[in-house]
């Protein structure tokens, strides 16, 4: 049995009733699977801001960096002092989203089965930003070849994983950021051509974000930029039943982090109503990509167990107000573990975050 250290940071806002949520989850998943997780707690966000001057301190940096993965709550205002710093830190260069309609869940689609693949250290979150004189500012996009050919590399190796429609879509404006995003099409373009089993098609931005409402179904893998697939997978996370459905990783080739895609929602901050299934599945994605690298079966024994237990919940319920029950966050993700830990067995299915 492999021992996994895991950094946790709880984060902001619903963060830590999410994180509480998911540790039910894990708990149940490391007693019916035996696991061995050592979940190490790594403060930082707003609060960790307002009590020690600084988001992320040393401290919980160098916990993150002793750790086999982190598992991440959403962080408030401080998200690009957090999250935008240690994707750069560790050098998380995919950003993955899948996002799928569970059965039961009020979705646009039933067939909808997409993932991002969102290139995730550059373009406008570099964060290049300065004022010249008093009344202009300028931000700088950075888009390079090498980060292109990674992500349309991982874009297409997600394809070819996926029980999917083996299609990749690269979204860009290449009409009219003509430098930036006409070198990420071109690199697109030609990696496309070293996957001839992969379908591969292009949309501009606006007309993606239109498509994704018309026909969510037709889409699988969706390869981006950093801002486009930041805004594109809000988007389409409202078709799968909303943001507390969504969640993400963060891969790099030595570290992942994982995270759900959503912030830190102050306005249901506290009332116990937020769907904990966004950080759950993020916790299935981060076994899925344990058990992947170091060949563990149980950890992707207990990944494929945990959504199977999210899709029994969804069926049974209870389940919180944004998929028209009145569970709070923790009798849901209790229901949850309860069904993890009530599953006779379990077949292993990846959601390929390696
Ligand atoms: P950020 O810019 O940091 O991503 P944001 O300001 O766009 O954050 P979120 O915190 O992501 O906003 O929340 C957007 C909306 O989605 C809010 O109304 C929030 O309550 C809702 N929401 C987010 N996460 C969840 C969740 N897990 N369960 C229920 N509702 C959620």
């Amino acid at each position: 049995m492999t021992h996994y250290k895991i950094a946790l940071m709880p984060g902001d806002g619903i963060g830590p009733e999410l994180t509480q949520a998911t540790l039910k989850v894990l708990d149940g998943a490391q007693k019916k699977f035996g696991l061995n997780l050592n979940l190490i707690t790594a403060n930082a966000g707003d609060e960790v801001l307002k009590q020690h001057g600084v988001a992320l301190p040393e401290d919980s940096l160098q916990t993150i960096k002793q750790s086999h993965a982190c598992l991440k709550g959403p962080v408030g205002e401080t998200a690009a002092d957090v999250i935008v710093k240690l994707r750069q830190i560790f050098d998380l260069y995919a950003n993955i989203r899948p996002l799928k309609a569970y059965p039961h869940a009020p979705v646009a689609n039933p067939n909808i089965d997409m993932i991002f693949v969102r290139e995730n250290t550059e373009d406008v979150y570099k964060g290049i930003e300065f004022t010249i004189g008093t009344d202009t500012t300028i931000c700088l996009r950075v888009i390079t070849r090498k980060n292109c050919e990674r992500i349309a590399q991982k874009a297409f190796q997600t394809a070819r994983l996926r029980n999917g429609k083996k299609k990749v879509t690269a979204i860009h404006k290449a009409n009219v950021m003509r430098v930036t995003d006409g070198l990420f099409k071109t690199v697109c373009a030609e990696t496309a051509k070293q996957y001839p089993d992969i379908q591969y098609n292009e949309l501009y931005v606006d007309a993606a974000s239109m498509h994704l409402i018309r026909k969510p179904e037709d889409f699988d893998v969706l390869c981006t930029c950093n801002m486009f697939g930041d805004i594109l997978s809000d988007e389409a996370a409202q078709l799968i039943g909303g943001l507390g459905m969504a969640p993400g990783a963060n891969i790099g080739e030595n570290f992942a982090l994982f995270e759900p895609i959503h912030g830190c929602a102050p306005d249901i901050a506290g009332k116990h109503i937020a769907n904990p299934i966004s950080m759950i599945l993020s916790a299935k994605m981060m076994l899925d990509w344990l058990g992947e690298r170091y060949n563990d079966t149980q950890c992707l024994a207990a990944a494929s167990a945990i959504e199977t237990a999210i899709i029994k919940t969804l069926a049974n319920g209870p389940v919180v107000a944004d998929l028209g029950g009145k569970a709070t966050t923790e009798n849901m993700a209790q229901a949850i573990a309860d069904a993890l830990t009530a599953e006779p067995n379990t077949k292993t299915t990846t959601t390929t975050t390696t």
